[in-house]
């Protein structure tokens, strides 16, 4: 593990946030990635299960990504090919209704840089709106998704693959039938 994958797994800067919430949990940073990878994931923070696991994408959402990118298991978590670093390294708690509250801006912007600096992805997937807000300046998800071939084929704006964004997925089949097919084919010509 490198100095900066060190440093990573033990910060502790929102400990005192995560206390406060429901969960109240500690910080128990996910850091799976390492130089050279040619693909580049970038989520948006650890989920319960994630927490729990200690690796990431290791619920439904998961699932559901890696059949959107046509992948295994086995190579979705080969760290020499796939990069996994979400805009906060560790679970951030639930807020009122259940959902999980977003990424403390405090990770992206103690980390992310050093991070980015040390990788030279060939292809970038931007799974929801604050990967896609860091890495484009994007606000909305819908329309920079849909504008995916602005672009393509280096970077994939995603929408999360989150079952809460089964309606999303329904309301806009283009996804499904235009950019999940040229996805698939980014993705097979990385590995
Ligand atoms: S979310 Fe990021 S900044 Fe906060 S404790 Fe975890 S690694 Fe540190």
């Amino acid at each position: 593990m490198t100095d900066l994958q060190q440093k990573i797994r033990a910060c502790r800067l929102c400990e005192t946030r995560f206390a406060a919430t429901a969960t109240r949990h500690r910080p128990k940073p996910v850091v799976w990635f390492q130089t050279g990878a040619p693909i580049l994931i970038v989520g948006q923070a650890p989920g319960m299960r994630v927490h729990e696991s200690g690796k990431p994408f290791t619920d439904r959402s998961g699932d559901r990504l890696r059949q959107w990118m046509g992948i295994d298991a086995e190579m979705f978590y080969d760290r020499s090919r796939t990069a996994i670093v979400p805009m906060a390294f560790c679970f951030p708690g639930y807020d009122a209704k259940g959902a999980d509250l977003p990424p403390p801006s405090l990770c992206a912007a103690t980390w992310r840089q050093q991070v980015m600096d040390r990788l030279q992805p060939k292809l970038t997937l931007l799974v929801g709106g604050h990967a896609m807000k860091w890495h484009l300046g994007a606000q909305n998800v819908t329309r920079t998704v849909a504008n995916w071939r602005d672009h393509a084929p280096a970077i994939f704006p995603l929408p999360h693959p989150s079952w809460r964004n089964t309606g999303w997925l329904k309301r806009n089949p283009w996804f499904e039938a235009d950019l999940l097919p040229e996805l698939r084919t980014a993705v097979a010509a990385m590995l």
